[in-house]
């Protein structure tokens, strides 16, 4: 062969490989290595937003359980937390106020009353899952609990019928259920509590019913100031006088706490707690945790195991 014709050669087999269309086949194996990076891709997607949201998700390290028993399960209050007020939905439309949170006929009214009539839409106030949906005819008659995404729990009572199921997860704003006057109640109303760690705070403090808003974006909880912040958000935000009518008589219901071990606080064992160290933080003995928990002094800690400190 000389020059030319190699040349020619070259050319005809260049034509060739260019005019020859591409394979399906070749084109699903060149798709396939792409596939397999736009997987991989997905999944860091993936597991980046399960790993913001459990950033963002502050009750999974507040709360040691789940249950559908009881409503109130008192746990350790934490010095200070920060709760997300965003992103709520007022629970009812309604403005009016019939009873404030805290102490009526020398007893501890838990949450706030709000005038509501039978069969009004009552809404979840956050995002959360739906930790409790029961009827107890002598308090919160049919009543709701929702865990939320910020740390809060919020239980709904007195309600005329359910639109939820336990363990379902909720938006904010989704109907949980309808007025009514169930329960130990005078008149139709919708009882509505904020908790934290099981433990009942004043919710003038984080809603503004009248202006059907919440107060800021966060609530800073401190147990220093609660008090007085809870007696000031009733001054600004709740009904002035004690109403007697359309409200309820549902403080304390023995149902709705596990066998009245309200006082009973529990502290969830960290990475390099020693008794020690938990006995002085809850200005107790090592001795007394070893009594109330059945352990011995030398007994090897795990992170997550709970003990009793009073
Ligand atoms: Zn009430």
């Amino acid at each position: 062969m000389n020059f030319t014709s190699i040349k020619k050669f070259f050319l005809i087999a260049f034509a060739a490989f260019v005019a020859v269309p591409v394979s399906a086949q070749d084109l699903l194996a060149k798709q396939a290595p792409v596939d397999r990076k736009m997987k991989a891709v997905d999944s860091m997607v993936l597991k980046r937003i399960i790993e913001q949201e459990e950033k963002y998700n502050p009750s999974a390290d507040l709360y040691e359980d789940w249950n559908n028993v009881y409503a109130h399960n008192e746990t350790t209050l934490p010095d200070s937390f920060r709760i997300d007020l965003r992103g709520f939905h007022m629970p009812t439309d309604s403005r009016v106020l019939t009873s404030n949170f805290g102490a009526r006929w020398g007893r501890q009214h838990k949450g706030l009353d709000i005038k509501v009539y039978i069969g009004d839409t009552i809404r979840a106030a956050f995002s959360g899952k739906i930790r409790i949906v029961k009827y107890e005819p002598r308090g919160y008659g049919k009543y709701v609990v929702i865990r939320h995404h910020n740390g809060l729990e919020t239980i709904y009572g007195h309600m005329s019928k359910h639109l939820v199921v336990e363990n379902q997860e909720v938006k904010a704003g989704d109907p949980i259920g309808l007025g009514g006057n169930t329960g130990r109640s005078t008149g139709s109303h919708l009882h509505f509590e904020t908790r934290l760690c099981g433990v009942a705070l004043n919710p003038a403090l984080m809603f503004d019913f009248r202006n059907q808003d919440v107060v800021g974006d966060f609530y800073y909880f401190k147990r220093n100031k609660y008090a007085s912040e809870s007696a000031q958000a009733t001054r600004l935000r709740g009904v002035g006088g004690i109403s007697t009518s359309d409200s309820d008589q549902d403080d304390e219901l023995a149902i709705a706490s596990p066998a009245r071990t309200s006082n009973v606080h529990f502290h969830k064992v960290k990475k390099g707690d020693t008794l020690q160290a938990i006995a002085r933080k809850h200005h107790t003995t090592v001795a007394k945790l070893c009594q109330l928990n059945h352990i011995g002094k030398t007994i090897r800690l795990k992170p997550g195991q709970i003990l009793k400190y009073n």
